[in-house]
């Protein structure tokens, strides 16, 4: 470097452009090649500037001249950008680009490439250059003949210096890249896709492959690649478990060597993927011993790979890189108070800093983790509430509310100007916008009139659009804003829809026959609902079922049913198999109330029993056979063929499918609707893109049980530690269904769940000192009545990867489990299912009618996939968040559930008070019954000491245990029902109903 100036110096009178540019390009090649540690003594900075100042006059002079070739500026400011010192050039910059500018037509590939990358780097976003560059960019096929290096240089310059908004040139540049995915080096092949990920490039074959590409390089990928790659994909929404989950492994590998930014950029995109579950190993074995796992989903990792990293860059962080970081905090669920305290002194430092959207990452992570202070959000309230919010999303909106509501911090400034920003929006919400704003603000308990006045006028608007969730939200949110006609209408609206029967259901269509055979392989609940809805519309259906009968397989589990709007229209009343329960409980391990509500504390959901819906919107349990076999029985005679299994299927030349059944067997359709599953045959072969299983690193066991207990009647409770979870609710009104789950390598619950006896056993282990009746509710069900799985769902689908424009017009399509499998936790799965069938039928008939029949089945099923993965791909995403909250610390949180309907009450406040009072799991044997228990201390009238129990000791005649007969057993007789039906507690603690004649007081015992 100091030979370099000597000799320019030396020269200087003498040199020429080209001259000046070999200077350039040695510099820049020597300062790269010291990494940038030249530049420490005053002879250095004297010889950059002199040769600064010779070169801006050379091109100031004559910026003309012949001798002034692109080739030369290209060079020349390629090695002032890599001098590193660029910004110490100053004007020199705004020369270059003034004598760069005409001649980007003059360069090729290379010097193109390099004039961007290097004004890029150096900071300079010089107008007249980028618009020039990229309209010589986008002449003719220009970029095609670029090399992936060049196509990752101008794409890095352009994303760099915020030009994302030059749709035409990155669809040239996608283009072009396109031709190249697999030659990209690993560098190159990050850069382009975190420059795509930038410019919202939405073209997602190319997106896909090049994240393929990534997989497959990742072992290459140094820790700054590697960031690059995971932001990208995951800001992409491209890439799937498996990419991830190797990606969090190297993450792991590389946790000390990223840099502030890039660590953050790491942890939030694998935080955003929600897959870095795959990647945690949880010590365990399927033997006799307890297995002990103790690791919550992505806590763990977060735990091992990131907590300490973070700690030690806090420092150099800027607003960004904190809120990602705590916003990953809150999606992994790791609730880590020494973390959040750093994170939480970092930002109230230089919260001035933040700008909106990191002020509401920042709020609602440390209100989800359940650690904020009020101090910190005091300070977030004020920033936000000093920002322009009328730039928010409904989404945002919502967020927002429901953030600062639940941390009890109603900060008047910024509600005011919340809901100022929503009246403004209010005009162009969707129904999803209108629902979760209306009801953010009601559950806030700000009833802002303006707010809700736009609100109702927009929701007028909208009312046919909305499904009965939607209708559910907004009716409760108008009627606490008291705004009576409208809930009116919303009424209306969920009794009446457009061309029903009285019974319910839709009107058949003149001529749907005419379409031909529409198959249906899978007689589940999707399958059969399907059935119904398009038998009622006129459509010649044929299901096909795996099973040889209806009873061939054990089925046995419960569900929530809570699409009264799907069930009249199927016509289908469920009011005769409905087990009701009305209170819900979660419970800590010891039996301490964490939540509580339900119609039993005098609001909450009321129960709807279908068809008779009287706008209540309760739910229904009943088991999955119930509804099964309730809506198979409005099926026509000899619909379903019983053990049938499709095999394949291809398109036959005259539009329709033609389907091969596993017993060789041949059948056409003119629509093929694979309603088959999670495991689904339709869904593999289509081969969808980035399709696979994805396992949610969780186990699931199930059980019914006959045995009788105080806590299980008309009742849901749910109990946690932390870890794991179970859920019990009624089956029947005579049994109870329980559903166990805790986290576990995929390989351990695949090995756990083959023997029910081994998992029963392991389960007691696990939950034998939980408060009771869970011991004992675990130990009376029998093994047959028992079953364990591990849990997976499938990557929410797109509309155009279900149907690819390559496959338009195809006769197939899916729906329920098959096209959105989703996990257990938020009861959906089947609600879903319901509702697909109705759209299914709704949108065949519309089109039909339309377009007539060929060409009304084609134009219906883009239309049907689209409405239905909108729908199902919130609760697909919702339900693997609440799998992952409900194994963690986070499902310890008191009040995290509450009752809706109840204003005054605080949740926190009564939980406490309960938990002074000693009212628990165990109140639920209280003569008066838990949840009048509950309902009195809640509402203050407390101090009354319950009434002794009345424990009668007695004999009661029972068939108990392995016996085959009954038998007189010793017993407590703790409640007299209002049906003169006695509940006995047996000496086991386990409780049974009997009727009056078969108890007996203890000193009296007489042969029945
Ligand atoms: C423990 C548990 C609790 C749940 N609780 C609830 C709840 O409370 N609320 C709720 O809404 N959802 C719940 N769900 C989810 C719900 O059960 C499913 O989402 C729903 O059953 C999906 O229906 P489906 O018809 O799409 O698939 P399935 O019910 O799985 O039916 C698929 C059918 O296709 C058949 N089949 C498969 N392959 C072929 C083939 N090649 N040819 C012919 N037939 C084939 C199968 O035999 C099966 O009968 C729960 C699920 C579980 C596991």
């Amino acid at each position: 470097m100091t030979a370099l100036f000597q000799n320019f110096k030396r020269y200087e009178s003498l040199v020429n452009v080209v001259h000046l540019s070999c200077c350039w390009s040695t510099l820049g090649r020597l300062a790269a090649a010291s990494e940038q540690d030249w530049f420490n003594d005053n002879a250095s900075a004297a010889g950059l500037a002199a040769l600064a100042a010779k070169t801006a006059a050379m091109l100031t002079e004559n910026p003309t001249s012949g001798d002034i070739r692109a080739r030369e500026l290209a060079n020349i400011a390629h090695g002032a950008a890599k001098s590193g010192r660029a910004a110490a050039l100053g004007d020199f910059w705004t020369v270059l680009a003034n004598a760069v500018e005409p001649r980007l037509g003059e360069c090729n590939a290379q010097e193109l490439a390099n004039t961007c990358w290097a004004f890029a780097k150096a900071g300079v976003a010089h107008e007249g250059v980028f618009n020039a560059a990229a309209r010589v960019l986008c002449t003719g096929a220009s970029l095609d003949s670029f090399p992936p290096q060049e196509l990752c240089n101008v794409a890095w310059a352009f994303s760099s210096v915020g030009r994302v908004d030059d749709k035409r040139l990155f669809a040239a540049l996608c283009r072009a890249a396109g031709r190249s995915v697999e030659s990209f080096t690993t560098q190159g092949l990050t850069t382009t896709l975190s420059s795509f990920a930038k410019a919202g490039v939405t073209d997602l074959p190319l997106l896909r492959a090049l994240a393929t590409q990534v997989h497959r390089k990742l072992a290459q990928c140094n820790a700054h690649d590697l960031a690059a790659a995971v932001w990208a994909c995951a800001k992409l929404g491209v890439g799937d478990a498996a990419l991830f989950g190797a990606a969090a492994a190297a993450a792991e590998r590389h946790s000390d060597r990223f840099t502030p930014a890039g660590l953050a950029n790491v942890v939030w995109g694998l935080a955003k993927s929600g897959h870095c579950a795959s990647t945690v190993s949880c010590q365990s074995d399927c033997s006799n011993r307890l297995t002990p796992l103790t690791i919550a989903v992505d806590s763990q990792l977060f735990a091992r790979a990131f907590e300490q990293p973070i700690h030690r860059h806090l420092a150099a962080f800027n607003a960004q890189d904190l809120s990602s970081c705590a916003w990953s905090m809150a999606k992994a669920t790791h609730v880590s108070p020494p973390l959040c305290e750093a994170l939480s002194r970092a930002a109230r430092d230089c919260l001035e800093t933040f700008n909106t959207q990191d002020v509401m990452n920042f709020a609602w992570a440390f209100v989800k983790l359940g650690v904020a202070d009020a101090e910190l959000l005091t300070s977030c309230a004020a920033a936000l509430a000093s920002q322009r919010l009328d730039e928010l999303s409904a989404p945002q909106i919502a967020n927002v509310a429901w953030t600062f509501a639940t941390a009890g911090q109603m900060d008047t400034a910024l509600f005011s100007s919340l809901a100022r920003a929503a009246q403004t929006a209010a005009v162009d919400f969707t129904a999803d916008d209108l629902a979760s704003v209306s009801w953010a603000f009601a559950n806030a308990n700000q009833l802002d009139e303006r707010l809700f006045k736009a609100l109702a006028s927009r929701a007028a608007t909208l009312i046919d659009e909305f499904d009965e969730e939607v209708l559910d939200n907004v009716e409760w949110a108008f009627h606490k804003a008291g705004h009576r006609a409208l809930v009116k209408q919303l009424r209306q609206r969920r009794k009446g829809r457009a061309g029903t029967e009285p019974g319910g259901q839709q009107l058949a269509l003149p001529g749907a026959s005419k379409c031909g055979r529409i198959v249906i392989a899978g007689g589940g609940i999707g399958g059969a609902a399907a059935a119904v809805a398009l038998q009622h519309r006129g459509f010649d259906v044929q299901v096909l079922e795996t099973d040889s009968s209806f009873d061939a397989r054990k089925q046995g589990y419960g569900l929530t049913v809570q699409c009264a709007d799907a069930l009249q229209a199927l016509g289908i009343d469920l009011a005769q198999d409905d087990a009701p329960s009305t209170s819900h409980y979660t419970f800590s391990a010891d039996g301490h109330i964490l939540a509580f509500f339900g119609e039993a504390f005098g609001g909450g959901k009321v129960r709807d029993t279908g068809a008779n819906d009287t706008g209540s919107g309760r739910f229904v349990h009943l088991p999955r056979q119930a509804l099964r076999h309730r809506l198979l029985e409005k099926i026509a005679p000899n619909t379903v063929r019983w053990g049938t299994k499709l095999r394949s299927f291809e398109p036959t030349g005259n539009g329709g499918v033609s389907l091969t059944l596993t017993d060789g067997n041949t059948m056409e359709a003119a629509l093929l609707v694979g309603c088959d599953g999670i495991f689904s045959t339709v869904r593999r072969q289509l081969a969808l893109a980035g399709d696979a299983l994805n396992y949610v690193g969780l186990v699931v066991v199930l059980g019914i049980s006959d045995a009788v207990f105080p806590l299980c009647e008309r009742r849901i409770f749910e109990t946690v530690d932390g870890t794991t979870r179970i859920y019990v609710m009624p089956f029947t009104t005579t049994s109870t269904m329980w559903q166990l789950s805790f986290p576990a390598t995929e390989e351990v619950a695949r090995n756990l769940t083959k023997d029910v006896a081994v998992l029963k056993k392991d389960i007691l282990r696990r939950c034998g000192d939980w408060h009771e009746p869970i011991p004992s509710l675990l130990r009376s069900t029998p093994l047959e009545c028992m079953s364990g799985y591990p849990v997976y769902d499938r990557p929410v689908l797109e509309p155009e990867t279900l149907r690819p424009l390559s496959r338009s017009d195809a006769r197939v399509t899916l729906l329920g489990d098959a096209a959105h499998p989703m996990t257990p936790f938020k009861a959906q799965g089947a609600n879903q299912a319901l509702r697909d069938a109705v759209l299914l039928a709704d949108t065949l008939a519309e089109c039909v009618a339309q377009h007539g029949p060929q060409a009304g089945l084609v134009a219906a099923l883009p239309v049907f996939e689209r409405k239905m993965l909108r729908r199902s791909s919130r609760t697909v995403i919702a339900s693997r968040d609440k799998a992952k909250q409900l194994h963690t610390r986070l499902a310890l949180q008191p009040g995290r559930k509450g009752q809706r309907d109840a204003a005054d009450l605080n949740v926190s406040e009564a939980i406490q008070t309960l938990q002074a009072r000693g009212i628990s799991a165990s109140s639920a044997t209280d003569p008066r019954g838990l949840d009048a228990v509950v309902a009195k201390c809640i509402s203050g009238g407390v101090d009354e000491p319950a009434p002794e129990a009345q424990l009668e000791p007695c004999w009661g005649w029972a068939v108990r245990d392995d016996a085959e007969e009954a038998a007189w057993h010793k017993g407590t007789v703790l409640r007299i029902r209002k049906s003169g039906k006695m509940v006995v507690q047996w000496q086991d603690g386990s409780t049974a109903i009997l009727a009056e004649d078969f108890v007996q007081p203890r000193a009296k015992k007489r042969k029945h």
